[in-house]
């Protein structure tokens, strides 16, 4: 067996969030080089325009190096955030009184505005509002219709549009407030692959998301409320993927409970094939920083060895000093950790028995066959993505390159667990299949002479959900000299 050669034969994708400090088209491509496979633009944050050169950006690189890109936008949902200081940023002292008022003028370090009236209306003296996921800590002290007075408990650094949340109160708010419906059909417009929707509580939440997106991009559910973890299996059937968003999770309930949460998520959505990421805080301290703490290192190994399919970075490729050399230490120790023996083993800890469906039979078949003959690849013709994302779910040991003629598939299958996703032309024929596959895996670099791949498709072509084909083509000496570089 050759060595695997791919240039990203990396299994875990990397996940990069662009912000003011990487949404330029130089720095795109220098965090694509670095390591990100997937970029989140976070509609929290600027308006809608500052997104359009930022998605033109991704999709032009795309172009440059021929391969899908994956742009997963991000919808704020009914969270609370605080509005903006003069400054950018103030200091919050402990033990100093700060006001949070209806006033849209710029704070400073005795007041800010909290654009969010359901709260003022809910406010309790004694309440604790939790800042920056939960990194400051105010006490409500007093309150009226347009301001609330606090003691700051925990003090810190507050900067424009932190969130801000409220444990101990009750708000009236629903899923998907204006702002996201109207940063769901810009997202819709833009054509991105994804979009994510932020405290998810109902699985209902998810439907109507569904019924406004149409089909027109694949949707991710974030776990971030207690209330979500309560119906999680429900949630999970009814979204395309979910990210662990730990750093709300963390806040609304104890940090302490976010571990064995984890685990659970990832598990969940694992059984149940849906791609999952593990998001906030991987490496925080590299936001100022060149290097992070050992402690965030064995963060980022562990959602590896857990087997999630994608890890994700926050502000620390957003807004940090150093974007760059976070998401080049994201790839190093996913790689360290894939280069591990050990690595299958503990990602096959958890059990994903296959559906009794046709499509897992062969996915797991696909997996075992690869196995047995130490094949070099599973390729896999499919339309939807559908045929992927069971054989991903199998997590095997060698890449799943996937071939298929809708671009929108490729961009979408580019978070999910060790698939190389290719755009090319369909094919009409078992004969054809045949030699693109060999085709595609001498292009990509992915097998040479001797080696054996896999090939997984559906007869007739081109009908999904017809996966029903299993076929072991082996590439011999003659076929690698005479390969020309075509597709
Ligand atoms: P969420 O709950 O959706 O994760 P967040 O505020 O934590 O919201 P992240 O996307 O996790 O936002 O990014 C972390 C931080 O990076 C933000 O709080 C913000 O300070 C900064 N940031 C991210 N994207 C942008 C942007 N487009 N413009 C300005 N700042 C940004
Ligand atoms: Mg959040
Ligand atoms: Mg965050």
């Amino acid at each position: 067996m050759t060595q695997a050669i791919h240039p990203r034969s990396r299994k875990v994708r990397v996940l990069a969030t662009l912000g003011p400090a990487s949404s330029s088209p130089e720095m795109i491509e220098r965090l694509f080089d670095a390591g990100a496979d997937a970029f989140r633009i976070n509609m929290s944050h600027g308006d809608q325009a500052s997104k359009v050169p930022v998605i033109q950006a991704i999709r032009a690189l795309e172009k440059k190096l021929g391969r899908p890109s994956t742009i997963l936008a991000d919808l704020q949902g009914p969270k609370l955030r605080v509005g903006k200081f003069a400054e950018g940023k103030v200091t919050l002292v402990t033990g100093h009184q700060f006001v949070l008022d209806r006033d849209p003028t710029p704070g400073d370090s005795t007041r800010v505005e909290l654009p969010h009236r359901e709260i003022f209306e809910a406010a309790q003296d004694g309440a604790r509002l939790l800042l920056d996921d939960g990194k400051m800590v105010l006490r409500v002290i007093s309150h009226g219709a347009d301001q609330m007075t606090t003691i700051v408990e925990v003090g810190g650094t507050l900067s424009n549009s932190k969130g801000l949340n409220v444990p101990d109160m009750v708000l009236p708010m629903a899923a998907l407030t204006e702002k996201d419906r109207s940063d769901l059909s810009f997202a819709v417009e833009q054509e991105v692959d994804w979009i994510a929707l932020s405290f998810v509580q109902r699985p209902e939440d998810l439907m109507e998301a569904r019924r406004l997106i149409g089909g027109k991009t694949a949707l991710l559910a974030k776990i971030e409320k207690p209330s979500a973890i309560a119906r999680l299996d429900e949630i999970v059937e009814q979204c395309d993927g979910v990210m662990v968003a730990r750093g709300d999770l963390g806040v609304e309930l104890p940090p302490q409970s976010v571990p064995p949460l984890q685990k659970r998520i990832v598990e969940t959505a694992r059984r149940m094939g849906r791609p999952v990421i593990v998001a906030t805080q991987m490496l925080e301290s590299m936001i100022t920083s060149p290097s992070p703490t050992r402690a965030e290192v064995s963060d980022v190994a562990t959602a590896v060895y857990d087997g999630a399919d994608a890890i994700m970075l926050s502000a620390e490729s957003a807004a940090g000093d150093w974007p760059i050399e976070s998401v080049a230490m994201m790839n190093s120790i996913a790689d360290a950790v894939e280069r591990d023996p050990a690595h299958g083993d503990r990602v096959h800890f958890t059990v994903t028995k296959p559906d009794p469906t046709t499509a897992d039979a062969l996915a797991e078949a696909a997996k075992n066959i690869a196995s047995t003959v130490s094949a070099s690849a599973i390729l896999c013709f499919t339309t939807s993505g559908s045929t992927a994302r069971r054989i991903a779910r199998e997590r095997p040991s060698v890449p799943i390159v996937v071939l298929t003629p809708r671009i929108e598939t490729a961009r979408r299958l580019g978070l999910l667990w060790g698939v190389h996703a290719v755009h090319t032309r369909d094919v009409d024929s078992f004969e054809e299949m045949i030699a693109k596959a060999k085709r595609m895996v001498l292009r990509h670099r992915i097998a040479a002479a001797g080696d054996r791949v896999v090939v997984c498709a559906g007869v007739p072509f081109g009908t999904p959900g017809s996966t029903n084909v299993l076929h072991v083509v082996s590439l011999t000496g003659d076929e690698l000299k005479n390969y020309n570089g075509g597709e």
